[in-house]
């Protein structure tokens, strides 16, 4: 593995080479640290049976180490400049494909092939965090894990408990258990952010904590309940839902959640129930 000081230099050649600058409205913030690569691909657990997308390969430090322990990979890339380069530095590599689009258009089931088990590996462009983890976790294939960089604050709001809950950690822990398995300093990456980061874990739980067909119509309540800071369950609801108060008291009721409630202290079980208790209402 490189050291950090000879990862930076080779990212330097490689910009001055292509004629690149990192571009910062598409996230560009490039690995430097072979420590920091290490620790991400250890987290992965990667063998050579397995498949991994990565997000945003970039100069495609990162899809070194995942092609040398990994069976197959799939590299997202928007930018068509590194696209092109990554296509043309891999060429000989034949387990690594790399596609030129947006991540947010790519429907997994449509690039794994006949082996939909898949892991998502990515160093992520912290423009799009929540919607990259929403399109993996809402996908009808979904991942087995996801290894995430995101920013230091995004991580811990994701790992948040109920008291510190939001609509982004409902909206993942639903799906699967995060965990921080390390913090990054802004100084592992070139440029530097302006923030650190986090290594995020999201181990997929087999089934989703709230199964149901109504995705969307779980989130309208879950959108509800957040959209007064700090607001009582009982007026967040009826201002989110645009219901009088009289209809919301006897459904928390049904859900056995006190109406003083505040929506930062459900547990995930708690906004099922709700969600739950909501249907049958109507
Ligand atoms: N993986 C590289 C590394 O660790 O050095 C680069 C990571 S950089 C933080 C994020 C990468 O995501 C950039 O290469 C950027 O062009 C790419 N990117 C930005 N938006 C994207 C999108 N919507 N779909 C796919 N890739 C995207």
């Amino acid at each position: 593995m490189m050291q950090t000081e000879s990862l930076l230099f080779r990212t330097k050649k490689l910009l001055t080479t292509y004629d690149l600058h990192a571009k910062k409205g598409l996230g560009q913030n490039f690995l430097i640290d072979g420590g920091i690569l290490k620790k991400i691909a250890a987290a992965a657990e990667l063998t050579s049976t397995d498949t991994v997308i990565e997000v945003g390969p970039g100069l495609g430090v990162l899809t070194e180490t995942l092609v040398e322990q990994a069976g197959k990979v799939i590299a997202i890339e928007l930018d068509d400049n590194l696209a092109g380069i990554l296509k043309n530095r891999f060429a000989d590599v034949k387990k690594l494909t790399v596609i030129n689009d947006d991540v947010l258009k790519v429907n997994p089931a449509d690039i794994l092939g006949i082996d939909t088990n898949y892991k998502v590996v990515a160093n992520l462009p912290y423009y799009i965090t929540s919607a990259v983890i929403r399109h993996f976790l809402e996908a009808p294939v979904k991942p087995a894990v996801l290894i995430l960089m995101v920013q230091k604050e995004v991580a811990k709001q994701i790992t948040a408990q109920p008291g510190e809950m939001s609509l982004l950690s409902v909206s993942v822990q639903l799906y699967g258990k995060p965990m921080v398995v390390g913090k990054v300093s802004a100084h592992c990456f070139y440029p530097a952010p302006n923030v650190d980061s986090a290594i995020l874990k999201i181990s997929v739980y087999p089934h989703s904590k709230i199964e149901t067909a109504d995705i969307t119509g779980f989130f309208d309540i879950a959108r509800a309940g957040f959209s007064a800071n700090r607001k009582q369950l009982v007026n967040s609801l009826a201002n989110g839902l645009k219901v009088s108060k009289t209809e919301i008291i006897p459904v928390l009721d049904q859900a056995g959640i006190d109406p003083q409630r505040r929506a930062e202290t459900l547990t995930i079980d708690e906004w099922g129930n709700l969600f739950r208790a909501f249907k049958e209402k109507r």
